[in-house]
């Protein structure tokens, strides 16, 4: 079931599709999506596009990158919280993270909208977010 989830969702990214799971029993959404309702523990899920939506409450630069990721260090990583509800720690795209003088800057403007996108890291399509101008 996990295997078949994660299938579905990379799947999705190569088709530029960003799924989560909505729960039919609550209501609620969990991102990334996983078997069962992260909010109450139903498996009565249905996956579909989330909206992309979302907002940056803080942020930092990757000082320790996971090795995949370390060519494109220093890059925005930080708080995203989904329209639909979800949050979670992601890389965040149109922001100077090259030192704390630019990062401290950037978080005058916190909290900041977000826009989600599929690129191609490490050879591998993620989910990243960029500002909304
Ligand atoms: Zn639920």
């Amino acid at each position: 079931m996990v295997e078949k989830i994660a299938k579905m969702f990379y799947e999705g990214l190569g088709k530029g599709k960003i799924l989560g799971a909505h729960c039919k029993d609550c209501g609620k959404w969990t991102f990334p999506p996983v078997s069962a309702c992260r909010e109450c523990g139903s498996r009565k899920i249905q996956f579909k596009k989330i909206s992309g939506e979302g907002t940056v409450y803080f942020y930092s630069t990757s000082i320790l990158p996971p090795k995949k990721f370390a060519k494109y260090s220093p890059y925005a990583y930080g708080l995203v919280v989904l329209k639909e509800g979800p949050s979670f720690m992601t890389m965040v795209e149109g922001l100077n993270a090259s030192t704390p003088e630019k990062i401290k800057e950037g978080n005058a403007k916190l909290p900041m909208k977000v826009k989600a996108k599929v690129s191609k890291k490490a050879g591998m399509n993620v989910v990243v977010f960029k500002k909304v101008k």
